[in-house]
């Protein structure tokens, strides 16, 4: 019903309204390779009565098509209202594929593409996501770790120094702002997901592991090709992007449920922070809500477990180390800023984290011994948490963390002849800007408000950082003369135009008792430091995500296909294309 502005009310006839038509899993215009799994699912908005029901793929029943015929759910959450769910199904022949629904009254009609993925060009995948990483923390880590003189850059970024670019776009199923969980299953899927689901199409049962599936690049990979699987990242292993590459959930909170997954999945690799939810919940630490032992379960299916760097590089180097789980931390581990400079965040903590490139050297030398090949999947994972947190010096220095990582991955390998798709993207942005420096050195009376310090167009000039070490770092980010990234989404918090040198930023504290939150009083001290009122919600604690195109850019066989403007799950596309991941043709 229309409400008019006179008050008289209209009644809309909405029979061929997708709002009341059936919604059809995989939705439309859904790209599927060949072969890949995936469940097939209709939901009516009523209650239907199954003899009436047609369903046709390409012209033909569904069921013929499909080889068997789907459960009938007649009320679905015990509600008026129907579906039928047939799971784990495959589509061989490339082309266009019509399904056409029917329940005597409604009737709905999606194309689905199925593609072939040609021949293989390439032994190895390897996908870096700098999670949240906006140009801005990219710009900033070149001009950190690289110089500028006479406004040339002193050098490129590994990851901007590859010969083929594209904007991706990262909307996700229900929504224009995409979160990890989604967009990272758009790269290991393929398919559009929601907000807060991977591996699945979030359907409308409560459930959150009843969805329907559909299958990763690692299962193709792995079940097709016999290839091996790494996941590496800095955030816990359980979160988003990293469980996005195995995981089938609507709800990426579901920790506990997501390690049983990463266990049922068994990558040959898998490092990052996140031990609590594979401790039994007696343990100290544990986070999780019932007994079961995963450090021992993964012990007894055969892999090797690191907790330090040094127990990493050792078991890394063993000849028999084939399976390996690092777990360095119960949460996330620290990033490079804290590790290596202030000793901040977790680091009294864990004081042996490796760096991302110890990881993925470690990763790099076990999942080489198979002969077939193998997908891996490194993440800088902080990158997204700091800028949530508003904290862009530690995001700029994780960004610095994963150009290391990349450049040393083409290193590796060019030394083999290049056989290796090597892909460095963000999975969405970060509305992050730089708008200048913040400048102590600039001539303003002492006792001038900060922002009038904040140096832009000629005045910003250039930073003056230390020279960076070998690595690529600053010794040092409290400089007279320091970049100025704003975001432009923000909670309630201080600005005080200055780095966080006793640990990551922490804007936002739980204000009056009603979910709702407050700037952080830790910084209300803070010389200069000003109250700027929030423009999001006043529940959100943390900026937030923003909808703008990523930068991606490639390397290696198969990379040429990464070009123009393409959508996010396009990039599973190209990586299923280099690996030859399709029925056909094998
Ligand atoms: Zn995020």
């Amino acid at each position: 019903m229309i409400k008019l502005v006179s008050g008289v009310t209209l009644t809309v006839v909405l029979a061929a309204s997708p709002v009341v038509a059936q919604t059809v899993y995989p939705i439309d215009r859904a790209e599927i390779v060949s072969g890949a799994q995936f469940d097939f699912k209709v939901e009516f908005p009523d209650r239907v009565d199954q003899a009436k029901l047609k369903v046709t793929v390409n012209g033909r029943d569904y069921a013929a098509v499909f080889g068997r015929a789907a459960t009938f759910i007649e009320r679905e959450d015990g509600k008026e209202q129907s579906a039928l769910m047939l799971r784990d199904v495959a589509l061989e022949k490339p082309g266009p594929v019509v399904v056409e629904v029917s329940d005597g009254t409604k009737s709905r009609k999606v194309t689905w593409t199925v593609y072939d993925a040609g021949p293989r060009q390439a032994k190895n995948v390897i996908l870096f996501i700098g999670d949240g990483m906006s140009p801005a923390h990219r710009v900033g880590a070149r001009l950190l770790s690289k110089g500028i003189a006479e406004g040339k850059s002193l050098g490129k970024l590994a990851m901007d120094d590859m010969p083929h670019t594209a904007l991706v776009a990262t909307a996700g199923s229900d929504s224009i702002i995409t979160d990890s969980a989604n967009s990272a299953s758009a790269y290991s899927t393929g398919h559009k997901s929601a907000v807060n689901a991977m591996g699945v199409y979030a359907d409308r049962t409560r459930d959150a592991f009843d969805d329907p599936k559909v299958e990763t690049i690692t299962s193709l990979a792995k079940r097709r090709l016999k290839m091996s699987i790494g996941i590496v990242t800095t955030t816990e292993v359980e979160d988003a992007t990293p469980a996005a590459m195995v995981a089938h959930t609507r709800r990426r909170a579901a920790y506990d449920e997501i390690v049983e997954q990463l266990f049922a999945a068994r990558p040959d690799v898998l490092l990052g922070g996140g031990s609590a939810n594979f401790l039994p919940k007696s343990a100290a630490g544990s986070k999780r809500k019932d007994e079961v032992d995963y450090i021992a379960r993964f012990r007894e299916a055969g892999y090797s477990l690191a907790t330090t760097a040094g127990e990493l590089n050792a078991l890394a180097a063993k000849p028999e180390t084939r399976q390996l789980l690092g777990l360095f931390a119960t949460g996330n581990m620290d990033g490079a800023l804290d590790r290596k400079f202030l000793k901040g965040g977790g680091v009294k903590k864990f004081p042996e984290q490796p760096d991302l490139t110890e990881q993925l050297q470690a990763a790099l030398t076990v999942l080489s011994k198979n002969e077939a090949g193998f997908f891996l999947m490194v993440e800088s994972g902080l990158i997204d948490k700091y800028a949530h947190a508003l904290d862009f010096d530690r995001a700029v220095y994780d960004t610095i963390m994963l150009d290391n990582a990349v450049r040393l991955a083409r290193d590796w390998a060019s030394k083999r002849g290049d056989d290796t798709l090597i892909l460095v993207t963000p999975d969405h942005n970060h509305p992050n800007a730089l708008v200048g420096t913040i400048n102590h050195d600039m001539s303003t009376t002492s006792d001038a408000p900060m922002r009038e310090r904040v140096g832009v167009y000629e005045k910003a000039g250039f930073p003056n950082y230390p020279a960076p070490d070998a690595d690529g770092y600053p010794s040092r980010v409290d400089v007279s003369r320091r970049l100025a990234i704003f975001s432009a989404s923000l909670p309630d918090h201080y600005e005080t135009f200055r780095p966080k040198l006793d640990g990551p930023n922490d804007p936002t504290m739980k204000g009056d008792d009603d979910g709702t939150f407050k700037a952080n009083e830790k910084y209300k001290g803070v010389p200069g430091a000003v109250l700027r009122p929030g423009n999001l919600p006043a529940m959100m604690n943390a900026s937030v995500h923003s909808g703008e195109d990523v930068i991606l850019t490639a390397t290696g066989p198969g990379s040429e296909r990464v070009k123009g403007s393409m959508d996010n799950t396009e990039v599973f596309r190209v990586m299923v294309e280099a690996l030859g991941l399709a029925t056909v043709g094998q």
